[in-house]
């Protein structure tokens, strides 16, 4: 494990204080607990996911989720895809529209704040995010929030020093580490505690996901184009859920895991295309945990960042608006001080010189 750059936190830390006004200079600060987990972890209570683990497992969500992709894997190996091409277009549609709350919604307004939204923008989430069928929106937004405060220490509810498979998809099966409630008391939750749409959400929240999730888009292809219940049961409620679960928790694995780090070597997160292309944009994770603010997570804001696009257009319309950006300048000096050096600029800059 390297602990983080000091110099890189306190360069990020002095702009950030004057570029954007949420609390990241807190999530910048806690950093160095780093310490206080390698401890931990150590004295070898966590070694890997099936061996020495001492966490108590939660049964019902292991049960559920096997039943969940045992039904994926069912739907996607016995259907005739290319005869049900409206269902699979569908699937596409409604992967998106799930997608956009997840990312544009849960991610990047509610969590981040990096842009501000008028109410038919903040519904139109709400509805998206309650198709996701994910967490409540105060859970989805603490993990997240403690998950940056304290990347890659016992804090870290998807803990990527756990290993790939706690990252992706372990965490939701076993109970949090006590570090993960105590310090995730820390993190300030005043904005989302006291939004009255967010509370009313939180409050019928399984209402929003049978209703949202599973109730309507799995309606919606018997009734209008004569789909079968079967298929449509199994295409909505188990494949197109599974996959964008997957999808989602790739950002908290893969991209901690594989890819490239253009902009601070000296984290976990990384640059992976692929979790990009499938989860609309959130893959450019090295820039995003050093740039946390910025609407785009993306230097590139809309090359594979399909959320930055959508967030573009209700710009366009005034519904999304203020929506926070890094300075060019910013960018370049995180990329020349405290870049591993992949950054394109770094490696044109190379072959120029030999
Ligand atoms: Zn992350
Ligand atoms: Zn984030």
């Amino acid at each position: 494990m390297v602990p983080p750059s000091t110099a890189a936190l306190a360069n990020v830390l002095e702009i950030s204080t004057q570029e954007c006004k949420i609390d990241h200079v807190k999530v910048l600060e806690a950093k160095p607990n780093i310490k206080n987990s390698q401890k931990s972890a150590s004295r070898g209570e966590y070694k890997c996911f099936l061996g020495s683990f001492k966490t108590p497992l939660i049964w019902t969500n292991i049960i559920g989720l096997i039943i969940l992709h045992l039904g994926a894997i069912y739907g996607l190996t016995t259907h005739d895809y290319i005869n049900k091409w409206k269902t699979v277009i569908y699937g596409f549609i409604l992967g998106g529209i799930s997608g956009f709350g997840v990312t544009g919604g849960a991610h990047r307004y509610w969590t981040h704040k990096c842009f501000k939204a008028k109410l038919p923008l903040k519904i139109i989430l709400l509805v998206c995010y309650s198709v996701a069928g994910q967490n409540t929106l105060k859970e989805w937004v603490r993990d997240h929030r403690v998950h940056h405060k304290f990347s890659e220490t016992d804090a870290d509810p998807h803990n990527s020093k756990r290993g790939f498979w706690f990252s992706h998809v372990g965490w939701l099966c076993m109970k949090k580490h006590p570090d993960v409630l105590r310090k995730g008391k820390t993190v300030d939750m005043t904005d989302i505690m006291s939004d009255p749409l967010i509370a009313f959400h939180v409050r019928y929240w399984m209402i929003f996901k049978l209703i949202f999730c599973f109730i309507i888009p799995t309606l919606i292809p018997p009734y209008f184009w004569g789909e079968t219940w079967k298929t449509a049961i199994l295409c909505n409620c188990f494949v197109r859920y599974c996959l964008l679960l997957n999808f989602t928790w790739s950002v908290n694995s893969f991209a901690h895991i594989w890819g490239n780090k253009p902009y601070e070597k000296d984290i976990k997160p990384v640059e992976n295309k692929f979790v990009s292309l499938v989860a609309m944009g959130e893959g450019w994770h090295n820039y995003h945990h050093s740039f946390p603010w910025d609407y785009r997570a993306a230097e590139m804001g809309k090359f594979l960042n399909c959320t930055t696009l959508w967030l573009d257009l209700f710009s366009k319309i005034g519904w999304a608006y203020d929506l926070k950006t890094t300075s060019p300048k910013l960018i370049r000096t995180m990329i020349e001080k405290h870049g591993d050096g992949s950054h394109e600029t770094m490696r044109s800059r190379k072959k120029l010189s030999h």
